[in-house]
């Protein structure tokens, strides 16, 4: 199936009604089983996991739905971790990247040349649609970080630019766990994995060995070359928004673009888009139009491509009011709490399957 990226709110909730929790639970790992792509909407906080949640359990017993809570935990084990570990996001977590020789993505990868024909057709899916399966993340960026060598930095920053549900915690942590740098060992798939989960028959690939060949496996010619991608956000050049600045300010970012958040409130809204976030963490043409596309869903915003500071200098706004999350720590102003799938389990232990036996009571 090929995803189709949906914008309007009401789609996007119809999309919450079709997930089929008993059928996700045996055919998730497969790429043509029936995930739920919800993760865009879910990383710009359209819809909350909570939310989700609640919907599926409206439909299913807590025993049918139990594997797709677990990985909807996954998610807010990641963005726990992000609150706990800041900017050591960026580092190696648990151990230096072993094995790693240079600081590039395969060039083979940017292209989609790789010669293994479900990772190519999934990286030309991702430029087209800004979606990946989850057992094909997991495959490319065990490619790029154990075969190929590359360290996870610039590979997880490639991915991330065309990803529509970029999440900076998602994307690194499970970068770092491939690499093996956020888990005790480095996540290695054959050619056999690969045509088990895509359902193919492909031989003869640089994958195609014995699966404990793998850790030596000299890097293959056609992984060799890399190269760092030119990754540039290219923010609207547009007017200056109208404020009333006899009503409050509800800030907004790509994080944030919740249309029932303080929906009766009579303010303005402005999605804030601060060009020093997306040069250090670029994203697409295809994601930033998506992210525009989503915030017409919430009435009367307007655009200000700026830092908080400029948006804050041009008038003083009796409040200011925006949602608690790793994006917005410094902005001012009253800050609402994140809806959490488990708000009791707030220490993060090393690994997720401690913190999941954490939730698992509060089921
Ligand atoms: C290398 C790599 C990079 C990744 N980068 C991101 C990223 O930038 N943003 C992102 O949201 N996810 C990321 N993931 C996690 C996962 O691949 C996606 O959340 C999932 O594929 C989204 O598709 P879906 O909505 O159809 O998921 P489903 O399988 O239908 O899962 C339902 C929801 O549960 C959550 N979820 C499921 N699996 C995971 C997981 N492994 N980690 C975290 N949350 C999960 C998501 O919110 C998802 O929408 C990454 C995984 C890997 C291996």
């Amino acid at each position: 199936m090929t995803p189709q990226l949906l914008t309007r709110y009401a789609d996007i909730l119809a999309a919450v009604e079709r997930v089929d929790a008993t059928a996700y639970a045996r055919t998730r790992n497969y790429t043509d089983g029936a995930v739920s792509y919800l993760s865009p909407y879910i990383s710009r906080g359209v819809i909350s996991l909570p939310y989700v949640r609640e919907r599926v359990l409206s439909r299913y017993s807590r025993q049918q739905a139990y594997t797709f809570i677990f990985e909807l935990a996954w998610r807010e084990y990641f963005q726990r971790q992000w609150y706990q570990l800041g900017d050591q996001l960026w580092s190696d977590i648990k151990a230096p990247q072993q094995g790693a020789v240079h600081h590039g993505v395969p060039d083979a990868l940017q292209q989609g040349t790789t010669g293994i024909t479900a990772i190519d057709t999934a990286i030309q899916q991702l430029y087209t649609t800004g979606y990946m399966h989850n057992h094909v993340r997991m495959y490319i960026a065990s490619i790029a970080c154990n075969i190929a060598r590359a360290h996870w930095t610039q590979p997880a920053r490639w991915l991330y630019y065309h990803l529509a549900d970029h999440d900076l915690a998602s994307n690194t942590l499970s970068w770092q766990w491939v690499a093996g740098t956020f888990s005790s060992k480095k996540y290695y798939c054959d050619q056999s994995n690969i045509n088990k989960y895509c359902h193919i028959q492909q031989r003869g690939t640089f994958l195609d060995v014995p699966y404990e060949y793998l850790p030596d496996l000299a890097i293959p010619q056609i992984l060799k070359a890399h190269s760092v991608p030119g990754l540039h956000t290219i923010l609207p050049d547009i007017p200056a928004p109208q404020f009333r600045y006899d009503k409050p300010l509800l800030i907004y970012n790509a994080c944030h673009l919740d249309p029932l958040w303080r929906a009766d409130m009579d303010a303005n809204r402005v999605l804030l888009l601060e060009p020093e976030h997306y040069r250090q963490y670029p994203v697409s043409p295809h994601v930033l139009s998506f992210i525009l596309r989503l915030a017409e869903n919430i009435p009367g915003i307007q655009l200000f491509c700026g830092s908080i500071e400029d948006l804050l200098r041009t008038g003083n706004f009796p409040q200011v009011y925006t949602r608690q999350h790793p994006t917005t720590l410094h902005y001012p102003g009253i800050k609402d709490q994140p809806e959490w799938l488990f708000p009791q389990v707030t220490a993060v232990p090393g690994s997720f399957m401690s913190y999941w036996k954490k939730c698992e009571k509060y089921l």
